[in-house]
């Protein structure tokens, strides 16, 4: 039998709002009814961030937890080594500014960020909340992304960076661009709670395929997942 895919969930003890270590586990399902064995690996602030795993995700936070999140993965640069040979890795909102040169917290503290990411990020005048449909950017991905956001952060891409997709309601990296997310080579970011994953099974599809090497995964017949993907497409 071939090693269990490992899924890192990183920092789930400070960065997780919105339940998006949901992610972590909609991976490793979506493995295991393809007969694939997959485990889910906790990193949390005991640990250091090991570098050898299939994948990553890292869930979004408040100011003061993202803060512990960006010092310890300085620290450890594990997922940065990972990511270097190609790993897949999944960043959600505060990760997003995590894995960013810097981001300024809604008190006015710039923080140096892990750098993994060519963009920065700074408080809006206005915090942005709720639904937010967009227009995926990225080959492989046809259906809407949707998702719940909640930051008052606005991220601005450099050139090595370029958005997930774009935005058709709601804010997005709310700079005027009307961009969502960042991607810069195997790392994805995007402000979707949800879980993301939960919602927008392409996405977890499009991770996975990667992490094995793979252009994509049979489909799977999911009728829940479609339904939760009307559900909330129909929300306002
Ligand atoms: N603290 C960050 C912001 O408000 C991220 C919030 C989050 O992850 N939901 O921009």
């Amino acid at each position: 039998m071939s090693d269990p895919v490992r899924i890192g969930l990183v920092l789930p003890d400070v960065m997780g709002t919105y339940g998006d270590g949901g992610n972590a586990l909609v991976l490793r399902q979506r493995l295991r009814l393809r007969e694939i064995d997959a485990e889910v690996v906790e990193i949390t602030l005991a640990d250091p961030v090991p570098e050898s795993l299939d994948l990553y995700t890292l869930g979004g936070a408040e100011d003061s937890a993202q803060r512990l999140a960006t010092k310890h993965l300085q620290r450890y640069p594990g997922l940065q080594r990972a990511a270097e040979r190609g790993a897949p890795v999944l960043a959600i909102c505060a990760a997003i500014q995590v894995l960013g040169h810097w981001y300024e917290t809604s008190g006015g503290e710039r923080v140096d960020g892990v750098g993994m990411l060519d963009l920065t990020t700074a408080p809006q005048a206005v915090r942005a909340i709720g639904e937010i449909v967009t227009a995926p950017n990225l080959p492989g991905l046809d259906a809407p992304l949707t998702g719940f956001e909640n930051h008052r952060g606005g991220t601005t891409l450099g050139p090595d960076a370029t958005a997930l997709a774009t935005v058709t309601r709601g804010v997005g990296n709310g700079v005027g661009d009307g961009g969502e997310g960042a991607v810069q080579g195997s790392v994805i970011g995007t402000y979707l709670h949800g879980p993301a994953l939960a919602r927008n099974p392409q996405l977890a599809d499009l991770l996975l395929a990667r992490a094995l090497g793979m252009d994509d995964l049979p489909p799977l017949d999911l009728a829940e997942v479609d339904r939760l993907r009307r559900e909330r497409l129909r929300a306002r």
